[in-house]
Protein backbone atom coordinates (compact mmCIF):
# COMPACT_ATOMS: atom_id res chain seq x y z
CA UNK A 1 0.00 0.00 0.00
CA UNK A 2 1.22 4.10 -0.63
CA UNK A 3 1.55 5.91 2.52
CA UNK A 4 -1.90 8.36 2.06
CA UNK A 5 -0.73 11.60 2.86
CA UNK A 6 -2.34 15.65 3.64
CA UNK A 7 0.05 18.39 3.02
CA UNK A 8 -0.13 21.42 5.48
CA UNK A 9 0.73 24.32 4.58
CA UNK A 10 0.79 25.61 0.62
CA UNK A 11 3.36 27.69 0.39
CA UNK A 12 6.71 27.62 -1.49
CA UNK A 13 8.04 24.40 -0.22
CA UNK A 14 5.02 22.93 0.07
CA UNK A 15 4.13 23.03 -3.41
CA UNK A 16 7.48 21.71 -4.48
CA UNK A 17 6.94 18.41 -2.24
CA UNK A 18 3.44 18.45 -3.69
CA UNK A 19 5.40 18.40 -7.07
CA UNK A 20 7.98 15.88 -6.39
CA UNK A 21 5.58 13.61 -4.96
CA UNK A 22 3.97 13.06 -8.46
CA UNK A 23 7.05 10.92 -9.28
CA UNK A 24 7.02 8.55 -6.05
CA UNK A 25 6.34 4.91 -5.67
CA UNK A 26 5.35 4.36 -2.48
CA UNK A 27 3.63 8.04 -1.37
CA UNK A 28 0.77 9.59 -2.36
CA UNK A 29 -0.77 13.07 -2.10
CA UNK A 30 -4.51 12.27 -1.28
CA UNK A 31 -5.27 15.65 1.05
CA UNK A 32 -3.96 19.31 2.03
CA UNK A 33 -4.72 21.53 5.04
CA UNK A 34 -4.87 24.97 3.94
CA UNK A 35 -5.98 28.35 5.49
CA UNK A 36 -6.86 29.94 2.07
CA UNK A 37 -9.82 28.32 -0.39
CA UNK A 38 -8.24 29.85 -3.62
CA UNK A 39 -4.92 27.52 -3.13
CA UNK A 40 -7.34 24.53 -1.94
CA UNK A 41 -9.04 24.67 -5.55
CA UNK A 42 -6.26 24.92 -7.08
CA UNK A 43 -4.49 21.78 -5.21
CA UNK A 44 -7.90 20.19 -6.06
CA UNK A 45 -7.81 20.13 -9.48
CA UNK A 46 -3.55 19.79 -10.19
CA UNK A 47 -3.75 16.89 -7.68
CA UNK A 48 -7.24 15.26 -8.35
CA UNK A 49 -7.65 16.13 -4.32
CA UNK A 50 -11.35 14.93 -3.05
CA UNK A 51 -13.16 17.57 -1.03
CA UNK A 52 -13.37 15.10 1.70
CA UNK A 53 -9.90 15.37 2.35
CA UNK A 54 -9.26 18.89 2.31
CA UNK A 55 -9.07 20.59 5.59
CA UNK A 56 -8.59 24.01 7.56
CA UNK A 57 -6.68 25.04 10.24
CA UNK A 58 -9.42 25.34 12.67
CA UNK A 59 -11.53 21.94 11.68
CA UNK A 60 -8.27 19.90 11.06
CA UNK A 61 -8.89 17.77 14.08
CA UNK A 62 -11.86 16.32 11.65
CA UNK A 63 -9.06 14.19 10.22
CA UNK A 64 -9.46 11.66 13.07
CA UNK A 65 -12.42 10.41 11.61
CA UNK A 66 -11.13 10.31 8.40
CA UNK A 67 -9.31 6.90 7.39
CA UNK A 68 -8.23 7.75 3.65
CA UNK A 69 -5.16 9.65 4.95
CA UNK A 70 -2.43 8.04 6.85
CA UNK A 71 0.04 11.04 7.61
CA UNK A 72 0.50 14.80 7.63
CA UNK A 73 3.39 16.61 6.64
CA UNK A 74 3.44 19.76 8.24
CA UNK A 75 5.04 22.75 6.38
CA UNK A 76 4.06 25.45 8.12
CA UNK A 77 6.66 28.55 9.17
CA UNK A 78 8.78 26.85 12.45
CA UNK A 79 7.16 28.55 15.06
CA UNK A 80 3.49 26.99 14.49
CA UNK A 81 4.87 22.98 13.89
CA UNK A 82 4.59 22.72 17.90
CA UNK A 83 1.11 23.05 17.53
CA UNK A 84 0.27 21.52 14.19
CA UNK A 85 2.06 18.89 14.92
CA UNK A 86 0.41 17.62 18.32
CA UNK A 87 -3.00 18.14 16.97
CA UNK A 88 -2.18 15.92 13.66
CA UNK A 89 -0.86 13.07 16.25
CA UNK A 90 -4.25 13.59 18.69
CA UNK A 91 -5.91 13.33 15.45
CA UNK A 92 -3.71 9.84 15.05
CA UNK A 93 -1.94 10.75 12.04
CA UNK A 94 1.64 9.91 11.58
CA UNK A 95 3.41 13.38 11.23
CA UNK A 96 6.40 14.56 9.05
CA UNK A 97 7.56 18.07 10.02
CA UNK A 98 9.65 20.20 8.27
CA UNK A 99 13.19 21.74 9.41
CA UNK A 100 14.01 22.95 12.03
CA UNK A 101 11.67 20.45 14.00
CA UNK A 102 10.14 23.28 16.53
CA UNK A 103 11.60 26.55 17.89
CA UNK A 104 13.35 24.85 21.02
CA UNK A 105 14.63 21.67 22.52
CA UNK A 106 11.49 21.87 25.27
CA UNK A 107 8.97 22.83 22.51
CA UNK A 108 10.54 19.98 20.55
CA UNK A 109 10.22 17.01 23.42
CA UNK A 110 6.50 18.07 23.61
CA UNK A 111 6.24 16.95 20.44
CA UNK A 112 8.22 13.73 20.87
CA UNK A 113 5.81 12.86 23.62
CA UNK A 114 2.73 13.56 22.19
CA UNK A 115 3.55 11.48 18.94
CA UNK A 116 4.24 8.54 21.30
CA UNK A 117 1.48 9.26 23.50
CA UNK A 118 -0.69 9.06 20.39
CA UNK A 119 1.37 5.69 18.76
CA UNK A 120 2.05 7.50 15.80
CA UNK A 121 5.45 8.07 13.93
CA UNK A 122 7.46 11.55 13.75
CA UNK A 123 9.35 12.34 11.12
CA UNK A 124 11.81 15.57 10.43
CA UNK A 125 11.71 16.11 6.53
CA UNK A 126 15.37 16.19 6.59
CA UNK A 127 15.69 15.42 2.65
CA UNK A 128 19.62 15.06 2.44
CA UNK A 129 20.00 11.85 5.20
CA UNK A 130 18.67 10.06 1.79
CA UNK A 131 21.09 12.50 -0.87
CA UNK A 132 23.37 9.39 -2.59
CA UNK A 133 26.74 11.66 -2.19
CA UNK A 134 26.14 12.09 1.26
CA UNK A 135 25.65 8.80 1.79
CA UNK A 136 28.72 7.63 0.27
CA UNK A 137 30.74 10.09 2.00
CA UNK A 138 29.03 8.48 5.12
CA UNK A 139 29.88 4.65 4.07
CA UNK A 140 33.66 6.02 3.17
CA UNK A 141 33.69 7.87 6.92
CA UNK A 142 32.62 4.43 8.34
CA UNK A 143 34.81 2.19 6.38
CA UNK A 144 37.60 4.16 7.78
CA UNK A 145 38.72 6.23 4.62
CA UNK A 146 39.15 8.94 5.71
CA UNK A 147 41.29 7.86 8.77
CA UNK A 148 40.74 9.39 11.82
CA UNK A 149 38.13 12.09 11.26
CA UNK A 150 40.24 15.44 12.63
CA UNK A 151 37.99 18.40 11.57
CA UNK A 152 34.76 19.88 9.92
CA UNK A 153 33.66 23.01 8.34
CA UNK A 154 30.00 23.85 7.17
CA UNK A 155 29.02 27.26 5.59
CA UNK A 156 25.23 27.78 5.71
CA UNK A 157 23.94 31.33 4.46
CA UNK A 158 22.19 32.97 1.85
CA UNK A 159 21.17 36.98 1.06
CA UNK A 160 17.44 36.88 2.77
CA UNK A 161 15.11 39.19 1.15
CA UNK A 162 11.62 40.60 1.44
CA UNK A 163 11.71 42.36 5.32
CA UNK A 164 8.18 41.60 6.19
CA UNK A 165 8.55 37.75 5.32
CA UNK A 166 7.95 35.23 8.47
CA UNK A 167 11.31 33.91 8.46
CA UNK A 168 12.33 37.65 9.89
CA UNK A 169 9.94 37.63 12.35
CA UNK A 170 10.95 36.05 15.91
CA UNK A 171 7.58 34.67 17.02
CA UNK A 172 6.92 32.66 13.51
CA UNK A 173 10.16 32.07 12.56
CA UNK A 174 12.26 30.78 16.19
CA UNK A 175 15.26 32.83 15.45
CA UNK A 176 16.91 33.97 11.87
CA UNK A 177 19.43 32.33 9.54
CA UNK A 178 20.21 29.57 12.48
CA UNK A 179 16.85 27.95 12.43
CA UNK A 180 16.24 28.61 8.81
CA UNK A 181 19.66 27.92 7.05
CA UNK A 182 22.47 27.49 9.40
CA UNK A 183 20.36 24.31 11.31
CA UNK A 184 22.39 22.26 7.75
CA UNK A 185 25.26 22.75 9.20
CA UNK A 186 24.76 22.03 12.87
CA UNK A 187 23.12 19.09 11.43
CA UNK A 188 25.37 18.36 8.98
CA UNK A 189 28.32 18.15 11.60
CA UNK A 190 26.61 15.62 13.30
CA UNK A 191 25.81 13.25 9.72
CA UNK A 192 29.75 14.43 8.44
CA UNK A 193 31.80 13.34 11.06
CA UNK A 194 29.38 10.72 12.92
CA UNK A 195 29.51 11.97 16.37
CA UNK A 196 27.73 14.00 18.98
CA UNK A 197 28.93 17.32 20.07
CA UNK A 198 30.23 17.60 23.66
CA UNK A 199 30.28 21.32 23.79
CA UNK A 200 29.65 24.87 21.77
CA UNK A 201 30.81 28.04 21.64
CA UNK A 202 29.33 31.23 18.98
CA UNK A 203 30.03 33.97 18.30
CA UNK A 204 27.23 36.62 17.06
CA UNK A 205 27.42 39.48 14.26
CA UNK A 206 24.57 42.41 12.97
CA UNK A 207 25.50 44.50 9.91
CA UNK A 208 21.27 45.43 9.88
CA UNK A 209 19.66 45.85 13.51
CA UNK A 210 16.65 46.78 11.47
CA UNK A 211 16.23 43.81 9.44
CA UNK A 212 17.58 41.69 12.01
CA UNK A 213 15.28 42.69 15.42
CA UNK A 214 16.37 41.24 18.41
CA UNK A 215 16.48 37.24 18.53
CA UNK A 216 16.60 37.21 14.80
CA UNK A 217 20.48 36.43 14.06
CA UNK A 218 21.48 37.81 10.88
CA UNK A 219 25.40 35.99 11.63
CA UNK A 220 26.26 33.43 13.87
CA UNK A 221 29.79 31.16 13.68
CA UNK A 222 29.95 28.62 15.98
CA UNK A 223 32.44 25.70 16.94
CA UNK A 224 31.75 22.48 18.27
CA UNK A 225 33.45 19.72 19.84
CA UNK A 226 33.51 16.29 19.74
CA UNK A 227 34.64 13.42 22.22
CA UNK A 228 37.05 11.90 19.92
CA UNK A 229 39.10 15.48 19.99
CA UNK A 230 37.33 16.56 16.42
CA UNK A 231 35.88 19.63 15.71
CA UNK A 232 33.75 21.86 13.79
CA UNK A 233 34.01 25.41 12.59
CA UNK A 234 30.46 26.65 11.01
CA UNK A 235 29.03 29.69 9.51
CA UNK A 236 25.15 30.76 9.09
CA UNK A 237 24.29 33.30 8.01
CA UNK A 238 21.04 35.79 5.86
CA UNK A 239 23.92 37.86 4.41
CA UNK A 240 26.08 36.01 2.19
CA UNK A 241 25.06 34.60 -1.14
CA UNK A 242 26.30 30.83 -2.42
CA UNK A 243 27.33 29.79 0.95
CA UNK A 244 26.67 25.58 0.92
CA UNK A 245 29.57 24.33 1.61
CA UNK A 246 30.65 21.24 3.94
CA UNK A 247 34.39 20.20 4.18
CA UNK A 248 35.04 17.24 5.99
CA UNK A 249 39.38 16.12 6.68
CA UNK A 250 40.23 13.13 8.50
CA UNK A 251 43.95 11.65 8.96
CA UNK A 252 44.59 9.51 5.57
CA UNK A 253 41.93 11.58 3.41
CA UNK A 254 38.74 14.15 2.69
CA UNK A 255 35.42 15.13 1.64
CA UNK A 256 33.88 17.88 0.50
CA UNK A 257 30.27 18.83 -0.86
CA UNK A 258 29.59 22.12 -2.77
CA UNK A 259 27.07 22.65 -2.93
CA UNK A 260 26.17 20.11 -0.09
CA UNK A 261 22.42 20.93 0.98
CA UNK A 262 20.42 23.09 -1.64
CA UNK A 263 17.72 21.62 -3.97
CA UNK A 264 20.30 19.80 -6.05
CA UNK A 265 22.53 18.43 -8.17
CA UNK A 266 24.62 18.31 -5.32
CA UNK A 267 28.67 18.09 -5.79
CA UNK A 268 30.82 16.02 -3.53
CA UNK A 269 34.49 15.08 -4.21
CA UNK A 270 36.74 13.07 -2.14
CA UNK A 271 40.65 12.55 -2.10
CA UNK A 272 39.93 10.31 -4.18
CA UNK A 273 38.30 11.89 -7.04
CA UNK A 274 34.71 13.10 -7.85
CA UNK A 275 31.58 11.38 -6.71
CA UNK A 276 28.83 10.68 -9.45
CA UNK A 277 25.59 10.02 -8.83
CA UNK A 278 22.82 10.61 -10.80
CA UNK A 279 20.70 13.31 -9.37
CA UNK A 280 17.26 12.26 -8.49
CA UNK A 281 14.43 15.10 -6.99
CA UNK A 282 15.43 14.88 -2.97
CA UNK A 283 11.68 15.13 -2.04
CA UNK A 284 10.43 12.19 -4.43
CA UNK A 285 13.26 10.03 -2.87
CA UNK A 286 12.30 11.33 0.83
CA UNK A 287 8.70 10.77 0.81
CA UNK A 288 9.36 7.35 -0.95
CA UNK A 289 11.83 6.29 1.90
CA UNK A 290 9.64 7.87 4.49
CA UNK A 291 6.74 5.91 3.34
CA UNK A 292 8.89 2.73 4.36
CA UNK A 293 9.95 3.92 7.28
CA UNK A 294 6.19 4.61 7.94
CA UNK A 295 4.63 1.53 6.82
CA UNK A 296 7.54 -0.81 6.81
CA UNK A 297 9.52 0.35 9.96
CA UNK A 298 12.86 0.26 7.54
CA UNK A 299 15.97 1.79 9.60
CA UNK A 300 17.56 5.14 7.03
CA UNK A 301 21.08 4.89 7.53
CA UNK A 302 21.01 8.68 8.91
CA UNK A 303 18.01 8.61 11.41
CA UNK A 304 14.83 11.36 10.40
CA UNK A 305 12.58 10.78 13.47
CA UNK A 306 11.97 13.29 16.29
CA UNK A 307 14.87 12.40 18.22
CA UNK A 308 16.95 13.16 15.59
CA UNK A 309 15.31 16.54 15.06
CA UNK A 310 15.52 16.95 18.95
CA UNK A 311 19.25 16.52 18.77
CA UNK A 312 19.81 19.56 16.78
CA UNK A 313 17.58 21.57 18.47
CA UNK A 314 19.25 21.06 21.69
CA UNK A 315 22.29 22.04 19.52
CA UNK A 316 20.59 25.38 18.89
CA UNK A 317 19.47 26.05 21.92
CA UNK A 318 23.13 25.19 23.50
CA UNK A 319 24.90 28.08 20.00
CA UNK A 320 22.05 31.09 21.29
CA UNK A 321 23.19 30.87 24.52
CA UNK A 322 26.99 30.33 23.78
CA UNK A 323 26.42 33.58 21.80
CA UNK A 324 24.99 35.57 24.44
CA UNK A 325 27.06 35.06 27.66
CA UNK A 326 30.23 34.41 25.36
CA UNK A 327 30.72 31.19 27.34
CA UNK A 328 31.70 27.64 26.35
CA UNK A 329 28.19 26.03 26.91
CA UNK A 330 28.55 22.07 27.62
CA UNK A 331 26.25 19.43 26.30
P1 LIG B 1 6.16 29.81 2.85
O1 LIG B 1 6.00 31.15 3.47
O2 LIG B 1 6.39 29.74 1.39
O3 LIG B 1 4.90 28.89 3.19
C1 LIG B 1 4.37 28.82 4.49
C2 LIG B 1 2.91 28.43 4.39
O4 LIG B 1 2.35 28.40 5.70
C3 LIG B 1 2.09 29.43 3.57
O5 LIG B 1 1.31 28.76 2.64
C4 LIG B 1 1.25 30.12 4.62
O6 LIG B 1 -0.01 30.54 4.12
C5 LIG B 1 1.08 29.03 5.67
N1 LIG B 1 0.72 29.55 6.98
C6 LIG B 1 -0.17 28.95 7.80
N2 LIG B 1 -0.35 29.67 8.90
C7 LIG B 1 0.44 30.75 8.79
C8 LIG B 1 0.68 31.87 9.64
N3 LIG B 1 0.06 32.01 10.82
N4 LIG B 1 1.58 32.78 9.24
C9 LIG B 1 2.22 32.65 8.06
N5 LIG B 1 2.02 31.60 7.22
C10 LIG B 1 1.14 30.66 7.59
O7 LIG B 1 7.36 29.10 3.65
P2 LIG B 1 8.15 27.80 3.18
O8 LIG B 1 9.40 28.20 2.52
O9 LIG B 1 7.24 26.90 2.46
O10 LIG B 1 8.57 27.15 4.60
C11 LIG B 1 7.67 26.38 5.37
C12 LIG B 1 8.46 25.40 6.25
O11 LIG B 1 9.22 24.55 5.41
C13 LIG B 1 9.46 26.07 7.19
O12 LIG B 1 9.50 25.37 8.41
C14 LIG B 1 10.79 25.91 6.48
O13 LIG B 1 11.90 25.87 7.34
C15 LIG B 1 10.59 24.59 5.75
N6 LIG B 1 11.40 24.48 4.52
C16 LIG B 1 12.18 23.38 4.35
C17 LIG B 1 12.93 23.23 3.21
C18 LIG B 1 13.77 22.00 2.99
O14 LIG B 1 14.54 21.96 2.04
N7 LIG B 1 13.61 20.97 3.80
C19 LIG B 1 12.91 24.23 2.23
C20 LIG B 1 12.11 25.34 2.42
C21 LIG B 1 11.35 25.46 3.58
Amino acid sequence: PMLRVAIMGLGGYGTMVAEAMRACKKAQLVGVVSGTPSKVSAWQTRYRIPVKNCYNYQNFDEMVNNKDIDAVYVITPNGLHKDHVIRAAKAGKHVICEKPMAINAKEGQEMIDACKKAGVKLLVGYRIHFEPKTLEIIRMRNAGEFGKVMFFQGLSGFVIGDPKQWRLNKQLAGGGAMMDIGIYSVNGSRYMTGEEPVWVTAQETKTDKVKFAEGVDETIQFQLGFPSGAVASCLSTYSMNFLDRFFLTGEKGYAELNPSTGYGPIRGRTHKGELSFLHVTHQTVQMDEMAEIILNGKQPVVPVDGEEGLKDLKIIDAIYLAAKTGKKVTL
